[in-house]
């Protein structure tokens, strides 16, 4: 088996030398587990937190442990009642070409009615954590006016498209005018704000003031940063704040764009504002329902997503640095196998 570990903590941003690619043999599955051969790895931001000996949500990778992560593959040997050989699965392989995983732990895919890839992304937890961001946190209605951070990235995209079709205004901010265009042209928003064509968060909310003269009334925060610093002068009385992830800042970055805390407590007071930090983890009882609605949806095209894949395990750190500062376009996929 061939794995990336953890080879040392960052300081600050991370490097490829916080990591070390590995060959090793695995042992027979035990009772109740399955062999999994990965097709394709899931990269996401939230693993920059975990690269920290810093208590969170999910614990720290220990320095020698392979890169956790969720992964697609095929079943090679099964000892789990629910699992044949040659099933195709979703659950925790880590960076590695081979897993073993608990049964209990896996969920088994239905290769015809997606791609089986999209379990990592529009149809997992990335699609799941927008919609449980958009319905069950910021209770999102008709005619409202949303705005949100990494308006094209994996959450970003199927947020901002779930919201179109609820009948909301959606400003999105993106990097580059490239993604921009994507968002107006291809995902439906009303409005796309470049971050890099400005330089701080004054900047910024003159832009989305100018963007949605009639402010904001919900907010899907995934970024921090001069946007949030953009956004909290332009949120309308009674609006609401989903805190799904603050990107800009995982490294310890981009500090000073922060506007200062008493001017954010002043925002919510004065205005009445709802703010609400949420995991998806605490969802997952939805998982069903949610694909349920969204499979048909991505089936005939009318939710749009995009995969920015790399090819071969060996390149996952790379993929992963060029995602932390805005380099994917789309989900961030590797592919680690054939199919
Ligand atoms: P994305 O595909 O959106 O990739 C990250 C994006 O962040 C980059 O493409 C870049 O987009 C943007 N970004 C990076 N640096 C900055 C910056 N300085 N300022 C503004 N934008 C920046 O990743 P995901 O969709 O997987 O994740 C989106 C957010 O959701 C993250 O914060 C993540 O941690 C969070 N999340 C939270 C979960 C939860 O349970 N709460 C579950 C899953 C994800 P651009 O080029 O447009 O700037």
């Amino acid at each position: 088996r061939r794995a990336i570990l953890l080879a040392s903590r960052p300081q600050g941003e991370p490097t490829a030398d916080n990591f070390r690619l590995e060959t090793a043999t695995l042992p027979d599955p035990g009772k109740g587990e399955i062999l999994v051969r990965t097709i394709w790895l899931s990269l996401d931001p939230y693993m920059r937190g975990r690269m920290d000996d810093a208590k969170s949500y999910a614990d720290p990778v220990e320095l020698g442990d392979v890169m956790g992560g969720q992964g697609v593959g095929q079943v090679l040997a099964s000892r789990h009642d629910g699992f044949a050989e040659g099933d195709i699965v979703v659950g925790m392989t880590g960076w590695a070409d081979h897993a073993i995983l608990r049964g209990d732990e896996a969920r088994k895919l239905d290769p015809s009615r997606a791609p089986v890839q999209t379990a990592l992304s529009v149809l997992g937890m990335t699609g799941l954590t927008a919609w449980a961001g958009l319905t069950e946190i910021l209770h999102a209605k008709k005619g409202q006016t949303l705005a949100i951070g990494a308006a094209t990235g994996a959450v970003g995209t199927v947020a901002a498209q779930l919201a179109k079709a609820r009948g909301l205004t959606v400003i999105g901010i993106a990097g580059g005018e490239e993604k921009c265009r994507y968002a107006t042209d291809e995902l439906g928003m009303d409005a796309c704000i470049d971050h890099h064509a400005h330089d701080d968060g004054k900047a910024m909310a003159k832009a989305i003031g100018d963007a949605a003269p009639q402010g904001i009334d919900l907010y899907f925060e995934n970024v921090g940063g001069k946007t949030l610093a953009g956004i909290v002068p332009n949120m309308n009385r009674d609006g609401r704040i989903a805190i799904c992830g603050m990107v800009a800042w995982y490294s310890g970055k981009n500090l000073d764009h922060a506007m200062p805390l008493p001017a954010v407590w002043r925002a919510i007071l004065v205005n009445r504002l709802t703010v609400q930090g949420f995991l998806v983890s605490d969802h997952m009882h939805r998982m069903d329902d949610f694909v349920a609605e969204l499979a048909p949806m991505v089936k005939d095209g009318r939710l749009k997503h995009r995969e920015d894949v790399t090819e071969g395990l060996e390149n996952a750190p790379q993929a992963f640095l060029a995602m932390l500062g805005g380099g994917n376009f789309g989900k961030t996929l590797v592919r680690v196998g054939p199919d």
